[in-house]
């Protein structure tokens, strides 16, 4: 059975095709962090779906190109950097390198290209210049450009793909006189925006004076670059349907760049929010944790992935830390499980056994149902026990048990416990070896791998990263 998603342009669940005739290479691009702050696990929900759908596809055997935009340049960014009195790339670095951090302490895989909004000036205005050309997006008195929802739609392009839209309430056409608005009309959005006097040293040189990009505009110049005018799939929160979404859909077809009868982007996948009682988590709201608060609690960026994973991305889902000590609970019984296997596998290799692997792919390649996947996989965990108990697994049957959990995890991404279980001292050592690395002192970074399998650990060095596993007395 092939993998079906729902897709928010056709409000249907569909089977995937991707629009490589070779069936091959996808591409994948999923609106990334608002580098302004530590990102909230709400966002990394949104994140770790995105993770999800990409090891997903890898595992279907697709050769996947994922993109995440770092946007850093936006109203609230220009506002810290005005209150701190950083550089605005000093400033978005630090939180920037904060979330790849997170990202990873979460088991996310780097994205292949992270794409900066202030490193595409030149595709921004280029895509701006040739919205002009078409005449869809025009120039106001104060210097900002805004794209014409009117003239976009006189020239038969549809605005409202993803959201039905009301139209007449939007005044389509109707002068704005309001100060607030130099545009034509309060549905239209800014494409640039004339530089002002609190923006500080936040500004860029364009064909129509000193300013920066909107927000939506970034996206579609980065997104096309990289993936072409056309591409798969394209990712989000479902606060960025509309109008993030919409307004890239009428940017990048508005240009025109599309082969003739292609969309931009084919499948349109939008993850519901992480809840706290009730209300969504954000920043405004103040109900959120960071992923920092929750280790700083003591849990582990394994046991909130677990979590994050444990419900279907198009439910909104309430975040507890009842949940987070359950999915501890959880996580126990696999590893212990694991553990188990791992003994009487004493080492041995076999070809994974498929009957987990066609339950737990049966699962996902329905719109992605991960409540399935865990139930096929905790039923392995009991059936496995029972056999475990009863003395009745050969190593080889463990083996290929092992092999088929691996191949699992390669989309779970939840790994081991060994890790977490290691000492304090031990972890040190690993995190040394990590910044030699890092430094390129491979003679140290050596000498720290000598010292940690003397006391009893080997380093793997897997593509999440090194996990240490203990080695048997
Ligand atoms: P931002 O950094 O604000 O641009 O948001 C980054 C991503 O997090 C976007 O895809 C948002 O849709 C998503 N997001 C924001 N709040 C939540 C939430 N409570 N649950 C899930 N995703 C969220
Ligand atoms: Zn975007």
């Amino acid at each position: 059975m092939g993998l079906k998603l729902f897709n928010t342009l056709t409000r249907a669940v569909q089977e995937f095709v991707p629009r490589d005739p070779a069936g091959k290479r996808v591409g994948l691009y999923c609106c990334g962090p608002t580098v302004h702050d530590f990102a909230h696990i709400g966002n990394f929900r949104t994140f770790v779906f995105a993770d999800l759908v990409r090891r997903y596809l890898e595992f279907k055997g697709y050769d996947l190109q994922h993109v995440m935009n770092i946007t850093d340049v936006e109203d609230k960014i220009i506002k810290r950097v005005r209150e701190s009195g950083a550089s605005l790339r000093e400033y978005t670095g630090r939180y920037e390198a904060a979330f790849l951090e997170d990202l990873e302490t979460l088991g996310c895989l780097r994205p292949h290209h992270k794409p900066r909004a202030t490193e595409h000036l030149g595709e921004i205005i280029a895509l701006i210049e040739k919205l002009i050309a078409r005449g869809i997006a025009y120039k106001a008195a104060d210097g900002s450009v805004y794209f014409s929802i009117e003239k976009y739609r006189g020239c038969g392009c549809q605005y409202g793909q993803l959201v039905k839209l009301n139209f007449d309430a939007m005044r389509p056409g109707e002068r704005v006189s309001s100060d607030e608005y130099a545009k034509e009309s309060i549905a239209d959005f800014a494409l640039w925006k004339a530089r002002a006097p609190e923006d500080g040293q936040v500004f860029w040189p364009s064909p129509w004076g000193e300013g920066r990009p909107g927000w939506h505009i970034e996206c579609s110049a980065m997104s096309m670059k990289i993936l072409g005018p056309s591409f798969d799939l394209h990712l989000g929160g479902e606060d960025l349907i509309f109008p993030h979404h919409e307004d890239e859909i009428a940017q990048s077809e508005g240009a025109g760049l599309q082969p003739p009868g292609q969309p931009f982007v084919k499948y349109w996948l939008h993850g519901a929010h992480l809840m706290v009682e009730g209300k969504k988590m954000s920043k405004s709201l103040g109900n959120f944790f960071t992923l920092r608060d929750l280790l700083a609690k003591g849990y582990s960026g394994r046991e909130i992935r677990y979590l994050l994973l444990t419900a279907h991305y198009r439910e909104s889902f309430n975040f507890t830390l009842e949940g987070l000590a359950s999915a501890r609970e959880s996580l126990a019984r696999l590893d212990e499980c694991l553990a188990k296997l791992r003994e009487v596998a004493d080492n041995a290799s076999a070809a994974a056994e498929p009957a987990l692997l066609d339950k737990f792919s049966t699962a996902l390649d329905d719109d992605l149902n991960v409540a399935a996947a865990w139930g096929a996989i905790f039923q392995w965990v009991r059936e496995t026990n029972r056999l475990l108990a009863e003395g009745d697994l050969s190593p080889s049957s463990a083996a290929a048990a092992l092999a088929a959990w691996e191949q699992v995890d390669s989309v779970f991404g939840i790994g081991t416990k060994a890790t977490a279980d290691a000492p304090a001292e031990i972890m040190a050592l690993l995190h040394q070896r990590e910044s030699a690395r890092k430094a390129m002192d491979f003679t140290r970074a050596d000498a720290i791998r000598d010292q940690l399998k003397a006391r009893g650990w080997v380093i793997e060095d897997t593509a999440e990263g090194p996990r240490l596993k203990k080695l048997h007395a």
